[in-house]
């Protein structure tokens, strides 16, 4: 499938369905691409309506949450976000050049989500100011924080980034713990400037080089198993270079940020956990 690239915004797919409850077929209208510079009525949606991707069966009236893939396109800020349901799907740049019909994105950002709630939080991140890296990075940490019987109701797939209000100012994001059983309710922790701040001081050096060695317009999942990963590394290399006690403090004060500015809460660091997450 391909389309003019230059005149196009968003791509609007059809597809006929099965009802799973009543086995009834109908027509599901959605897109596969969608243009969030030259279409910002739908961008807001995404952003703001859960039904955007949902089927309503004509039969029966069930909705149905779908899971189809659609490519997010910023042309100002320069970055991509492509929501694909099936992580065996191979995912290159040249695919993306093929469907917009452009020949190249080599200064694009581009990123994959697995879920629409992963591809709308990456879009959030992506629009703000900091790396996204940065976000996934302070997500982690947190989670890291609470408490263990804490984490059994605050499950982690529910957890996420969104805007700290109504507002939805891209400068004020939120950490968001959803409880378990309780639909709707849950924690907000916003993101303050000092978090943001440290955490890029910290890590941005880090992630500069990781970036060096890998292609700007490659698709990657930079999410929560990703911060995980890096954060594994980041302190093995601390752990092995010379400045290794002067990184332990380092990260050390970016536990005790993390604490103080999300949770206005001390933690205390044992010795031994010093150097460890
Ligand atoms: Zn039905």
């Amino acid at each position: 499938m391909s389309f003019d690239g230059e005149g196009a915004g968003s791509h609007a797919a059809v597809f006929t369905l099965t009802c799973p409850a009543c086995k009834g077929t109908g027509t599901f209208h959605t897109w596969d691409c969608i243009d969030g510079t030259r279409d910002p009525a739908l961008r807001l949606r995404i952003l703001t309506d859960e039904t955007l991707f949902f089927y309503e069966c004509p039969h029966c009236k069930a909705q149905i949450h779908m899971e189809s893939p659609c490519l997010y396109i910023d042309r100002n800020q320069k970055y991509m976000v492509w929501h694909i349901p099936d992580l065996t799907v191979p995912v290159t740049s040249q695919e993306v050049c093929d469907f917009l019909g452009q020949p190249s994105f080599d200064d694009y950002t581009c990123r994959v989500a697995l879920t629409w709630g992963e591809w709308r939080e990456k879009i959030i991140e992506m629009e703000s100011a900091y790396d996204d890296r940065i976000y996934e990075i302070i997500k982690f940490g947190a989670y890291q924080l609470i408490k263990e019987e804490d984490r059994q109701r605050l499950l982690l797939e529910a957890y996420h980034l969104d805007y700290a209000d109504e507002s939805r100012r891209s400068d004020q994001l939120a950490l968001v713990f959803m409880q378990e059983h309780q639909k709707g309710m849950g924690y907000t922790y916003e993101i303050t400037s000092k978090v943001l701040e440290v955490t890029r001081d910290i890590f941005m050096p880090l992630l500069e080089r990781l970036s060096a060695v890998s292609e700007k317009a490659a698709f990657e999942r930079r999410g929560y198993a990703w911060a995980q990963h890096f954060m594994t590394y980041a302190m093995k290399a601390a752990s092995a270079g010379n400045g290794r006690e002067a990184y332990g403090q380092l990260i050390g004060f970016w536990i005790q940020t993390l604490g103080q500015e999300l949770f206005h809460a001390d933690i205390k660091m044992p010795e031994s956990q010093q150097n460890k997450i």
